[in-house]
């Protein structure tokens, strides 16, 4: 069986100092929450600060993006080697406002998912559809495109670790969730998509839900059959309202 998997996407939210003050509140919160794995995604800026304050605890920290090259000319952009040598638990990568704002490709995606992998980084691949999308009855192409090509080059036998977020692009930062038979169809949709390439990564791979996940509709998502967690964005950045969502995994 799956471990739950509470990750909290800060986004370009909270200064060190910021990031600081969330830990200490978040950390008596999660302390006995010893079934359930818990992230924070933050700003580069704050991984080693966070790395240090949550030594010893279950809650691991992760960056929010990453090139596929180990160095290069590519100014402005962090690698693999880069992340693990700050001791970083893992990365999130092909989050819809990456590949909306900043150009990311499913291409890119492919390149990037085995290298984190191999660093030993726990890699969270973000897949999902618009609204218009959704509206025109492709939503299981654009979940098929982006999982099928991002995964691609995965080998076999590391598979099963890989992490699937769901995020419906509607139900981001909008306060509407997707509904739970929706939620449900869609990371169990995901999961057969993995099976494609391997029925046991499939049964391994746990598929998290995001968009406007809040202490109060947690548990229903949670407790879906192929919800294995959350990727949760506004409500992350209060630790107590994060805390709320860990208790409910
Ligand atoms: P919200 O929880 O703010 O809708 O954001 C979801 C998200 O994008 C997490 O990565």
């Amino acid at each position: 069986s799956r471990t739950p998997f509470i990750a909290g996407n800060w986004k370009m939210h909270k200064t060190v100092e910021e990031a600081e003050e969330f830990i200490q509140g978040l950390l008596p919160r999660v302390y006995a929450a010893d079934a359930v794995d818990v992230g924070i995604c933050v700003p580069y800026t704050a991984l080693t600060p966070m790395v240090d304050s949550t030594r010893g605890s279950r809650v691991g920290v992760y960056a929010q993006n990453m090139h596929w090259a180990d160095q290069g000319a590519y100014t402005g952009e962090v690698s693999a080697p880069m992340l693990t040598e700050l001791e970083v638990t893992g990365v999130v990568l092909g989050h819809s406002e990456r590949r909306q704002y900043f150009g990311e490709t499913d291409e890119a995606l492919q390149k990037k998912v085995p290298v984190a992998l191999a660093a030993g980084l726990t890699t969270i691949l973000c897949v999902g559809e618009t609204e218009d999308e959704r509206e025109r009855g492709d939503t299981e192409r654009k979940l098929r495109h982006q999982i099928l090509e991002g995964l691609e080059k995965v080998p076999l036998d590391r598979l099963g670790e890989v992490v699937i977020a769901y995020e419906p692009i509607w139900a981001i930062g909008t306060g509407l969730t997707a509904t739970p038979q929706q939620a449900q169809d869609a990371c169990a949709f995901c999961r057969a998509l993995v099976a494609h390439f391997s029925k046991d990564a499939a049964e391994k791979v746990r598929v998290l839900y995001g968009g406007s996940v809040k202490p109060d509709n947690a548990k229903e998502l949670l407790a879906l059959a192929d919800v294995d967690g959350a990727l949760v964005g506004g409500a992350s950045l209060d630790p107590d309202s994060l805390g709320d969502i860990v208790d409910a995994a």
